[in-house]
């Protein structure tokens, strides 16, 4: 893993994030894979943590900061339109005191505005509740960077720093999406997360969307936007340019 960067094996696929009542597309969120010549690709649950505890996680966010951002420019000159891009982000990284630099090292060196990339941070950065997590989340939001909560729903009950911290997003967790239409107490949670999300002030993302009765019932709550292997799975780059291209519905 110490070498995954100079030698390459580090890759980004890519997983469309669309409108729920349109289908087009909006943003797609970068997800990273481990192309290991003896272990196949390995998959970011195996070595993230790995990254983490390493502090590798420290190189190797700044290289998916930068690869996302430049790909998003990539796509926006092929295509004329704006897509956004979402990355994800650890609480060791965001963390590093270099963080921020980073951040804006990569949209300068990309050119990608601001406004287009978002961060997907855990509830477990929240937890520790300390004042530097809340002045790096004003930073960035000052400086028109989105932000989104991930895996909502799973990780912390103290609802108040949905109203103290600067988001604009926040992504059910997919394990409550997956079940919306065989359990009720499913569907009621992601009912309640979505008007509560609203009455915030702040967008919704249904993870995990897989077939089209989640569709209809995430339409009908007026989920905002969706994402899940019914759109697409996450694609390589060159796979995904070929997804935008058959599906005509890339929004402006
Ligand atoms: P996440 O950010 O919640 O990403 C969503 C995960 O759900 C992805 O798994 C995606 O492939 C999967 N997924 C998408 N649609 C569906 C669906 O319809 N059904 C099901 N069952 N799964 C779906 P993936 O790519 O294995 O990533 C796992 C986690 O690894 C991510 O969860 C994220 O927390 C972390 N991760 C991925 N890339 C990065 C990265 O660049 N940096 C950091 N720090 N973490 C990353
Ligand atoms: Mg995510
Ligand atoms: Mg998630």
């Amino acid at each position: 893993l110490r070498r995954a960067i100079e030698l390459k094996e580090l890759e980004l696929y890519y997983q469309p994030i669309v409108h729920t009542d349109s289908g087009n597309l909006v943003a797609v969120e970068a997800l990273l894979r481990w192309n290991n010549p003896a272990m196949g690709m390995v998959m970011p649950d195996r070595f993230i943590p790995l990254a983490e505890e390493t502090g590798l996680i420290i190189p190797i966010g700044e290289w998916v900061l930068e690869e996302a951002c430049k790909t998003a420019v990539e796509w926006k000159d092929i295509t004329g339109r704006n897509i956004g891009v979402s990355v994800n982000v650890s609480p060791r990284q965001f963390r590093d005191p270099h963080f921020t630099d980073a951040v804006m090292q990569a949209l300068g060196n990309s050119g990608l505005a601001a406004e287009q990339l978002e961060l997907e941070i855990t509830e477990r950065l929240i937890l520790d509740n300390s004042i530097e997590t809340a002045e790096i989340l004003r930073l960035l939001d000052r400086e028109g960077i989105r932000l989104s909560v991930d895996d909502f729903g799973t990780g912390y009950s103290a609802l108040s720093y949905l109203k103290s911290y600067p988001f604009d997003t926040l992504k059910i967790d997919k394990s409550f999406v997956q079940d919306v239409m065989k359990e009720p107490e499913d569907a009621s949670l992601v009912r309640a997360i979505i008007n509560m999300a609203h009455s915030l002030g702040l967008r919704v993302i249904a993870e995990g969307v897989e077939d089209e009765s989640q569709t209809h019932f995430l339409k009908a709550e007026g989920c905002d936007f969706s994402q899940g292997y019914f759109y697409s799975r996450p694609l390589p780059a060159t796979e995904f340019e070929e997804w935008l291209k058959t599906n005509q519905r890339v929004q402006i």
